[in-house]
């Protein structure tokens, strides 16, 4: 099919039905369907079975379906009221239902235009009708307003407290979670463990309470007792609280009882067993009166001899010496299994620390720059201990702290921060070499942690570690975090690890840096050498080829050099030659290479420029080093340039031609008197 025909097929088909629905507007503006009259029917049934069939077959979203759909209905609405008597119609209230069905099924960007449209085509539709019914017409307006807000003013309102509810909810279950784990002693106390990742210490109590039901049963088909259960002791070790139980009656409390009182109360000071017959008012576990007397309980004790609670079993006849033993067995077994639980959770944390610093390493391993290395120690930091606000490294560049990286909400402000030795946190850290603060920071007046200008807000917990290579500190590592327990003591050990590791990364890189400019950078001018500049040539001179652009060369040699070292001394020559070296690279470009080329000649590539723009070049340095006085110890000195031009296209198409070239060059202008600028005339082939 041809575009053309195409294109109009598709306006066609989205366009169809939108006309329709324009057209039972103009029905219903008209009054069509006041009067007893089949035929506006008929359109509108057209209209919905067309609607439903392009639904059917269309690939347009579905936003666009409802929008359609919502003016579908309206115009069935409408059309309802106004044949069943308009304003007076006992339909009407359909208005408000579809007003309330916009904003309940479609977003609000669609929905308020819609119920605009709706009250829209209402007044069109009534008010040149019934112009003496404005009132009645605004009230009817009014409540279809006011039932969409109301209905979504009370949707909104469920929801917000059905999320609330649920998170609720999900902080109770790991609240609950941390709780019971407390109570087995697999975290020390509540907070301390930071990196505790939550799915670990799930399965961890899971593990434990499994063997825990174990225990219950063995217990329950061995002693076929009315109630065996397990209290476990708060860390606090005041009162305990029923773990698992298996019983009959539910009468059971759940606690927190008091580790003093009855049978129970008797097992735990005594951390011993006890058996007892005619004991139904020690059966302090029960609300209420139990219904049996006899009680058996022995403690759960680690082999260490820390309590962790008590296993307890009741029933009407009296428990025999054996019983008590098999009770027995079974605390042997449950606490058995909460220290190997305990230890492996010990274990897996220790494990992922490690596997965390190798990753650590390995990045910091990789980094080749001194910013590189402080942005992975950052990152490094981050992920160490994710309630990190605040990751800063500093590293101290002569009298100056300068911060290399850094994350966190203020970060943008603090990177590439230079401050001086001053009394702040992190200038008492590298003068110290020990990480501060010592104390907590809520002990401290003010902090200050890079300069007084600076103001980081909102910490409650900091720590600044040393970034320590050997003997020397090279910098800071900076830590922060908005919560106060986000810096729990083994968070602390990591990041001390990682602060060693980035040192050893700084130090290194920065060497790395150090040799990578000495084996490219002449000694006594700062230039480039000549084997960079070898290189560099050829490279430079390749793209000029491959993008078609104009490149130059220029051989510098100072006039009569000879002459100076002998009447001053080398060290004067030296002095002269350092003085020629910085006015070349002054007059040069940025993109200029300019070269030490050998003893007191110089080379500059121009990239992008002919002979023309390297002759002005050329003069420029000719005359800037004419004019300049070398201050020497033997007085001020003055020398002049002699400078060989060539340039590619023309001069030669490798860089021994073009060298050649320009050295023919300089060797004119040395013949010509010196203290000139000669350009190549030699036409080698391009
Ligand atoms: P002209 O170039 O004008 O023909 O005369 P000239 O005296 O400069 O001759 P030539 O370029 O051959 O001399 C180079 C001299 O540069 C030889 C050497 O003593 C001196 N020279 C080379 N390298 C250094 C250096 O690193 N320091 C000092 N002080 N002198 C150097
Ligand atoms: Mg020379
Ligand atoms: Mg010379």
């Amino acid at each position: 099919m041809p575009p053309p025909i195409q294109r109009a097929k598709g306006w066609a088909q989205a366009g169809a039905l939108p006309l329709l629905l324009a057209g039972a507007g103009v029905l219903l503006v008209t009054g069509a369907f006041a009067a007893p009259r089949v035929w506006p029917w008929l359109l509108l049934i057209v209209i919905g079975l067309g609607a439903l069939l392009r639904w059917g077959l269309s690939q347009t979203t579905p936003l666009h379906h409802a929008v359609e759909g919502s003016l579908l209905a309206a115009v069935s609405a409408l059309a309802l009221t106004q044949a069943t008597g308009g304003l007076w119609s006992p339909l009407y209230p359909l208005m408000y239902l579809l007003g309330a069905g916009y904003l309940l099924a479609l977003p609000l960007r669609v929905s308020l235009p819609l119920v605009a449209a709706l009250i829209g085509l209402d007044l069109a539709i009534f008010a040149p009708v019934l112009q003496a019914q404005w009132p009645l017409l605004l009230s009817h307006a009014g409540f279809t307003v006011l039932f969409a807000a109301l209905y979504h003013a009370l949707l909104s309102a469920r929801l917000l407290l059905a999320q609330r509810a649920e998170t609720t909810a999900v902080r109770r279950r790991v609240a609950d979670v941390e709780e019971r784990a407390r109570e087995l002693r697999l975290v020390a106390t509540a907070g301390t463990d930071g990196d505790t990742s939550g799915r670990q210490l799930l399965a961890g109590v899971a593990e434990i309470e499994d063997v825990l039901r174990g225990a219950l049963s063995v217990a329950e088909a061995a002693l076929h007792p009315h109630a065996v259960a397990i209290f476990l002791l708060a860390p606090d070790g005041e009162s305990v609280r029923l773990r698992e139980c298996a019983s009959e009656s539910d009468a059971l409390f759940r606690g927190p009882l008091s580790t003093r009182e009855g049978a129970l109360g008797a097992v735990l000071s005594s951390a011993g067993s006890v058996r007892l017959d005619g004991a139904r008012d020690s059966l302090s576990y029960y609300q209420g009166r139990p219904e049996v007397a006899a009680f058996c309980g022995v403690p759960l004790t680690e082999r260490s001899g820390t309590l962790l609670g008590a296993l307890v079993a009741d029933r009407a006849e009296a428990f025999s010496e054996s019983d008590q033993r098999v009770l027995e067995a079974l605390s042997a077994e449950v606490t058995r299994a909460i220290e190997a639980e305990r230890l492996l959770s010990a274990v897996r944390r220790e494990k992922e620390e490690k596997a965390r610093f190798f990753d650590a390493l390995e990045e910091l391993n990789r980094t080749t720059t001194p910013l590189q290395a402080a942005e992975s120690a950052v990152l490094q930091a981050r992920r160490m201990c994710p309630a990190l606000d605040l990751c800063a490294v500093t590293l101290l560049d002569g009298r100056r702290h300068r911060i290399l990286a850094a994350l966190g909400p203020s970060s943008g402000a603090l990177k590439d921060l230079s401050f001086a030795d001053n009394a702040g946190l992190v200038s008492n850290v590298v003068k110290l070499g020990a990480p501060l603060p010592g104390r907590a920071l809520s002990a401290m007046d003010r902090v200050v942690i890079f300069d007084n200008g600076t103001v980081v807000r909102g910490l409650q917990a900091l720590k600044i570690f040393p970034l320590r290579a050997g003997e020397v500190t090279v910098g800071t590592l900076v830590c922060g975090a908005q919560k106060a327990d986000a810096l729990p003591e083994a968070a602390q050990r990591e990041l001390s690890m990682l602060a060693l590791q980035a040192a050893e990364a700084l130090v290194r890189t920065r060497l790395y840096e150090q040799m990578e400019r000495l084996a490219t950078v002449d000694g006594l001018t700062g230039l480039l050498n000549r084997r960079t500049f070898d290189s560099q040539l050829q490279a430079r001179l390749r793209e000029a080829q491959r993008y078609r652009r104009p490149l130059s060369l220029l051989l510098l040699d100072v006039d009569h050099f000879k002459k100076v070292n002998d009447t001053y001394g080398h060290p004067a020559g030296d002095a002269v030659l350092q003085g020629v070296a910085r006015l070349a690279q002054v007059q040069a470009r940025e993109t200029d290479l300019v070269a030490r080329y050998g003893g007191e000649e110089m080379a500059l590539v121009l990239p992008e420029t002919d002979a023309r723009g390297a002759l002005i070049i050329a003069e420029r340095i000719r005359a800037a080093v004419a004019a300049a006085q070398h201050p020497t110890e033997q007085g001020a000195l003055q020398v002049t340039l002699s400078i060989g031009v060539a340039t590619w296209p023309g001069a030669g198409a490798d860089p021994e031609a073009l060298l050649a070239s320009a050295d023919k060059a300089l060797y004119r202008a040395k013949q010509s008197g010196r203290n000139r600028v000669e350009a190549s005339r030699s036409r080698a082939a391009a």
